[in-house]
């Protein structure tokens, strides 16, 4: 069995952690570990881990080393990891690692080995002080302070690295100022991800989680400052995903594509879930130890998974974004307790957001005052029509999409072509590189 488009995320501390934020989605994974102090993995365990996963065949190999808090391993840790990748490797295909942290534990050895063996880093802040509060140490103390020290230290080594803000209460209101300490910041790559936890009581959430409404007033305006930036090298996930879905690509982003297929979560002691947000008892899927990766993507309790997470629910039947949005993210159905007749938590903002967002890029290429983002988008409309003009070999080529529409035609931007926001580089070392991270870290 082949699984090209297959990522997988690894939790070799499980929920373990060296903060204590209280937005933490993961922190209820450890519950299911209670008997172990300190769940680490062990290095057989990683090898089994990677020699299943590249058995599979992955067309882009990308392991995500997240947590809990990844670096609790230590470094010589992850010094075996990579030798281990390098001895399963097949040809020059070594995988890419992704590593996402509240950089806590970051110093000068762990940036030299992070940069000089191609990790790229997901590191949590969630925006200026002020509105970074939900991030804190055990104590209560500030997170802050650390992460600037880590982006410091990132920045001096020259590592990849991306900053992923949760969007709670901490920050909701302020998307601008978000959007200005990124640019403050020079922080080119960002990943902007919904607080949306269960609260304490069926049917609610918690008291950091957003709304629909501000999850959609914050994207939208967190838009409106990326546009009027009028500078595309500044990446943002969701606006990248939202600009393949205009120019009528598959997204990148399992949320905006239905695809529950292709992340598997492996914690610590080789116990395979479907995805981050599943890891409960009744989503285990096995382990590494016991069973091949393989086994597991064709058991029961994979396909059950899928059947239920890439259902439609009712009322998103005959929705016109239903091939933009595909009912939102699972979680945010199944973890807050809505059912197939009810509309997915995010429903409202994500109507807002598509309206707004593909109306604003069409006026945005009608028009050159923004003359970047205008010539960005111009060229980006150009390379997808020459891409679907001559497909790729061994695929057909649908027809063209005229611009704000969608097909479903199984193309991508070359990850080898010249990536469209004019860096220079391949699109695989620009924009068609993040970590694949949910929030954490
Ligand atoms: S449930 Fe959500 S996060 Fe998990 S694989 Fe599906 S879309 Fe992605
Ligand atoms: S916008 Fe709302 S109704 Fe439409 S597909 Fe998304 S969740 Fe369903
Ligand atoms: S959100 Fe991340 S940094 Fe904060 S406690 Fe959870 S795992 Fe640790």
């Amino acid at each position: 069995m082949k699984k090209p488009g297959l990522g997988i995320l690894v939790k070799p501390v499980s929920g373990d952690c060296n903060m204590a934020c209280d937005y933490c989605y993961y922190r209820p994974a450890k519950a299911l570990y209670a008997d172990v102090r300190a769940p680490r993995m062990a290095v057989q365990t990683a090898e089994a881990v990677c020699e299943q996963y590249l058995a599979l065949g992955p067309a882009r190999a990308n392991i995500g080393w997240q947590g809990g808090e990844p670096t609790l391993m230590g470094l010589d840790f992850f010094r075996q990891v990579v030798e281990i990748e390098r001895r399963h490797t097949r040809g020059d295909a070594v995988p890419a690692n992704t590593l996402q942290t509240n950089g806590v534990a970051l110093d000068d050895e762990w940036c030299r080995f992070l940069a000089g063996n191609d990790f790229l880093i997901g590191l949590s802040v969630d925006g200026p002080s002020e509105l970074n509060a939900t991030r804190r140490f055990a104590n209560g103390k500030p997170a802050f302070g650390a992460a600037m020290r880590a982006m410091g230290l990132l920045k001096s080594y020259d590592a990849e690295f991306n900053v992923l803000v949760v969007i709670s209460q901490a920050n909701a209101q302020r998307p601008r100022r978000v959007f200005d300490f990124l640019v403050e910041n020079d922080l080119h790559y960002a990943q902007v991800i919904p607080c949306t936890e269960p609260g304490a009581s069926a049917g609610t959430v918690s008291e950091h989680s957003v709304t629909a409404a501000q999850y959609g007033d914050f994207m939208i305006a967190l838009f409106e400052a990326w546009l009027e930036n009028d500078d595309p090298s500044y990446y943002v996930r969701s606006i990248d995903n939202w600009l393949h879905l205009f120019f009528g690509l598959p997204a990148e982003s399992c949320t905006h594509r239905q695809d529950c297929h292709n992340l598997l979560t492996i914690e610590w002691n080789g116990d395979v879930y479907p995805c981050d947000f599943f890891v409960e008892d009744r989503y285990r899927l096995g382990n590494v130890r016991e069973q091949t990766l393989e086994q597991m993507l064709r058991g029961p309790a994979f396909r059950q998974f899928l059947r239920e997470a890439e259902s439609v629910p009712k009322p998103c039947t005959g929705c016109e974004w239903l091939r933009c949005c595909h009912a939102g993210c699972y979680r945010h159905r199944r973890k807050l307790g809505i059912g197939d007749d009810q509309r997915p938590y995010l429903c409202e903002g994500d109507k807002r957001i598509f309206g707004h967002v593909f109306r604003r890029l069409r006026e945005t290429m009608d028009d050159p005052a923004r003359p970047r983002l205008h010539a960005f988008l111009t060229h980006l409309g150009q390379a997808v029509a020459a891409r679907l003009a001559q497909p790729l070999e061994g695929q057909p080529g649908p027809p063209p999409a005229p611009a704000g529409t969608q097909t479903e035609g199984g193309v991508d931007l070359g990850r080898n072509d010249p990536c469209p926001c004019g860096s220079g580089r391949k699109r695989k070392h620009c924009c068609g590189r993040v970590a694949q991270a949910p929030y954490g870290g």
